[in-house]
């Protein structure tokens, strides 16, 4: 006990010296939804200590950041990217070529520049594993980017959206299985779920239907069976893991929702009756829009996608964008995310634009990407607000969001953890 007090004492002390205060023109307050004025941020390693509104008076030990000519928000969530790929023409051919070392070194760009446009936490849903290096290096502070919480590999059945070897010439294809993220039946869905732990998984994902940019036919067709998905919701939860579903098809998305994942990805199909079982259960949509306007775009392309892709990215692209607005507007849970990877990181922003256009006003679309990002992926307790203990991910814009939502592109401050990666 008397070295428990001494301790607190030697924290207390070592806390006590060297605060970083960022003064706030706005500060936009998730919770209450309003934008507050007049107030001043004190940070304390990498902690948010304290919020002070009305005058504070500095120390000279302070380090300030005078933002009082911005709009200051809790850093962003996108819990959709990808965050070892981004879209190109050669993307296919690619998969021949590249190792997964090229793969890394394209990786650090693309998650700098994430970090860079305000998004200080990302949910990976699906890559190689070099995901999972990439984070690990990312935390020990050897490259710049934003907090990751990854999948790992997706997992899906044979032939299904997210087999790696799918398209593939026969010589080719072989018969990946449980730990390359292919899995057949209830007991190789486990396996594969156990597989995500080995490998250093934060969640799992798994493609319930088919997908747009796969070389495959159904871009919407269901993949699993209940009791597949049942088995892998199952197994997730021994490990802590929550489970995000990959979804067009509304057949696939019923038994994704009736099998208990935590979030709907894209929902592109969504019927009134999905959108009913989803109220109930408390499963999240993580819309996607952006990513859906994207592959709309590049399919018209010549030659961008194989032909293959290109009905389903016309179908299913433009589609996403109004199902999200009958989702929001029937009260389904919505938490940000846009499928970065699929058109280029650091456009993430964009989907405020999207989100907006259907009728959702700005600090309903922030909340999404703050407070219910922090809730789907379970760190409520760390992320999502600024608050008194949360970790201190801090951005500011240079403008008001409520008045033009275009000025969540122009981010003029980024903090991660304590530390300011961008400033005015
Ligand atoms: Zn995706």
């Amino acid at each position: 006990m008397k070295y428990f007090k001494l301790l607190l004492f030697v924290t207390f002390i070592s806390f006590s010296q060297n605060k970083t205060v960022i003064k706030c023109g706005k500060l936009a307050d998730v919770k209450s939804g309003k934008m507050l004025e007049n107030q001043t941020i004190i940070i304390s390693e990498n902690k948010i200590e304290k919020i002070v509104s009305g005058n504070y008076e500095t120390k000279s030990s302070d380090v300030i950041y005078d933002l009082s000519n911005y709009t200051v928000m809790p850093g962003l969530i996108d819990m959709h990217v990808h965050v070892e790929h981004q879209t190109s023409a050669k993307q296919y051919l690619e998969e021949f070529t590249l190792n997964d070392a090229d793969v890394a070194f394209r990786s650090v760009g693309y998650v700098k520049t994430t970090l860079r446009s305000g998004f200080t936490s990302v949910r990976d849903l699906g890559g190689t594993g070099v995901n999972i290096s990439l984070r690990n290096a990312i935390d020990a502070g050897l490259i710049e980017g934003p907090r990751i919480f990854t999948a790992g590999k997706s997992i899906a059945t044979t032939g299904g959206h997210a087999d790696p070897t799918n398209g593939y010439r026969k010589d080719l294809m072989g018969n990946p299985g449980p730990e390359d993220g292919v899995a057949n039946g209830v007991d190789e869905c486990v396996k594969a779920v156990r597989q995500r732990y080995k490998d250093g998984s934060d969640c799992i994902k798994i493609t319930a239907s088919g997908g747009v940019l796969s070389v495959a036919k159904s871009g919407e067709n269901s993949q699993f069976t209940i009791e597949e998905i049942q088995a892998i919701v199952q197994t997730a939860k021994d490990y802590g893991f929550k489970v995000a579903a990959h979804c067009h098809g509304e057949e696939a998305m019923k038994r994704a929702v009736l099998g208990g994942v935590h979030s709907i990805e894209h929902g592109t199909y969504m019927s009134d009756e999905v959108m009913k079982l989803m109220k109930e259960r408390g499963t999240y949509l993580v819309p996607t829009i952006a990513a859906g306007k994207a592959v709309g775009a590049f399919a018209k392309k010549p030659n961008y996608y194989p032909d293959v892709v290109v009905p389903k990215a016309l179908a299913i692209g433009p589609k996403i964008q109004s199902t999200f607005a009958r989702a929001y507007k029937s009260g389904v849970k919505i938490a940000f995310g846009t499928d970065a990877g699929v058109y280029e990181h650091g456009e993430n922003w964009k989907e405020f634009i999207y989100m907006n256009e259907v009728g959702m006003p700005f600090m309903e679309i922030l909340k999404t990407a703050t407070v219910n990002a922090a809730d789907l992926l379970g760190q409520s307790d760390k992320l999502g607000a600024l608050e008194s203990g949360k970790f201190a991910d801090i951005i500011a814009v240079d403008g008001n969001p409520e008045k033009d939502i275009t000025v969540m592109g122009k981010v003029v401050f980024v903090m991660k953890d304590g530390k300011v990666y961008k400033t005015n």
